[in-house]
């Protein structure tokens, strides 16, 4: 329970505060001078294709589109809404529209499929986000009247609710898709779907200060650099979390190793007759045993370290500990993963397998056993680089399953 909660908060805490911050800018606007107040409405555009770029690069394609909606969105506001508040049927047009369309295009981005940026089928998803908003957009500017006698009077008349400008439509759109994508961020831990309901709450606190130029431009850039950040950490998870079993990958262990000084110990563990395993269960159960052995390692005593070097081959790090402690700290988890029973079901059903259903009760499975062998080293004079330990501890390893497997040597 406390994991989600967690969660939750890492994934919702900087986008709050970033808004929060926002919000407490709105009151020295009116004291920036001249030119500088000339120039934050521009301010939007740069965050944006900053965002936008990165997001191209590191091919995080819904960040991408999310960037899209809200440039369109900023746009539709600059040039609809030039003074804020909206006057006439047209404004209102604008502002209502903007704030429906908004939760609802996020949300779709959210919940569709991923397929890139510049694929074709990417590329007729963009088409269906942005026809409609062409269409509003065309049928606002020309033809406001007939859009009126078109849609529900309700949905562009000025909100009456008193304490906010925001009409009735606009706060239910935005509640919805935020209960949405809260939702999806409880079930499937995607930062994207926490940084998406910050986005939206932040359009909705644009529109609800009036949409005046500036605070439309403070909001519009937070919103963007939000998204932007978000693009970072997940280009950084990328490149240094292994995707499979969520342990730190190859280039993190170099970049350990590369931090190591004075005493410490490393060890390469390896999964027992794999391939076997794979062989006789099919992949996707080799991929719930890597998980598993994961989980197990991450829950190493002495202050261990584990990554995933590659395969089914793990290094584990103890910075400032001798070999004698690291052997009883690894002892112990070989120990844990070899008397755990492993439950597999039958051939057909393996695709539907998750950690739940494949540990920890009978379910109707065959049970089985995993068991890893582990090498150690520790550093001393002959072995003087991180690297020289490595290797030691590989052939520490070795020695571990030509002595019988299931045990660690050093
Ligand atoms: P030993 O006890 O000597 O270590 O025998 P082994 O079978 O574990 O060793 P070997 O190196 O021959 O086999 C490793 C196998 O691991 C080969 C490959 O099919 C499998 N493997 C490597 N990476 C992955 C992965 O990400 N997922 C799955 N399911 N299998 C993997
Ligand atoms: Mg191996
Ligand atoms: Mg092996």
């Amino acid at each position: 329970m406390t994991q989600p909660v967690v969660r939750f908060a890492g994934v919702l805490l900087i986008p709050v505060l970033i808004l929060i911050s926002a919000t407490l800018l709105l009151p020295q606007l009116r004291s920036v001078p001249h030119a500088q107040a000339a120039l934050l409405p521009h301010l939007p555009y740069v965050a944006i294709a900053l965002g936008l770029t990165l997001s191209w690069r590191f091919n995080h394609s819904r960040a991408f589109f999310a960037l899209s909606v809200l440039l369109l969105a900023y746009l539709g506001l600059q040039y609809g809404l030039p003074s804020g508040s909206p006057r006439g049927l047209r404004q209102q047009a604008i502002y209502n529209l903007t704030g429906m369309l908004v939760p609802v295009l996020l949300t779709a981005i959210c919940v569709l499929k991923d397929r890139g940026i510049f694929s074709p089928r990417a590329l007729s998803r963009f088409l269906l986000l942005l026809v409609p908003v062409a269409a509003i957009a065309t049928m606002v500017h020309w033809r406001t009247a007939e859009l009126a006698s078109l849609l529900p009077r309700e949905l562009l008349r000025a909100g009456h609710l008193g304490w906010t400008p925001l009409p009735p439509p606009v706060l239910a759109a935005s509640l919805a898709a935020s209960a949405i994508l809260l939702l999806r961020l409880a079930l499937y831990r995607s930062t994207l779907d926490g940084l998406t309901v910050a986005g939206l709450i932040g359009v909705a606190l644009a529109l609800h200060t009036g949409a005046q130029p500036l605070s439309t431009a403070v909001f519009f850039s937070a919103i963007a650099l939000l998204f932007t950040t978000g693009v970072i950490q997940d280009g950084y998870r990328k490149a240094y979390l292994d995707e499979l079993t969520g342990l730190a990958g190859r280039r993190a262990l170099e970049e350990e190793l590369l931090k190591l000084s004075g005493q410490y110990v490393v060890a390469m563990a390896d999964v027992d007759h794999f391939k076997r395993f794979n062989d006789t269960h099919g992949h996707d159960v080799g991929d719930q045993v890597l998980r598993m052995v994961a989980t197990q390692l991450g829950g190493v005593g002495g202050g261990g370290r584990p990554f995933r070097y590659g395969g089914e081959e793990f290094s584990i790090v103890f910075p400032g500990k001798d070999a004698d402690s690291a052997i009883t700290h690894l002892d112990e988890v070989r120990e844990r993963i070899a008397s755990m029973p492993f439950f597999i079901r039958g051939r057909g059903r393996k695709k539907h397998l998750d950690q739940t259903n494949v540990r920890g009760r009978s379910g109707g499975g065959r049970r089985t056993t995993v068991t890893i062998s582990i090498g150690l080293a520790e550093r001393s004079e002959r072995l003087a680089r991180p690297q020289d330990v490595l290797k030691e501890a590989d052939k520490a390893l070795y020695r571990a399953k030509r002595g019988g497997r299931n045990r660690v040597s050093d």
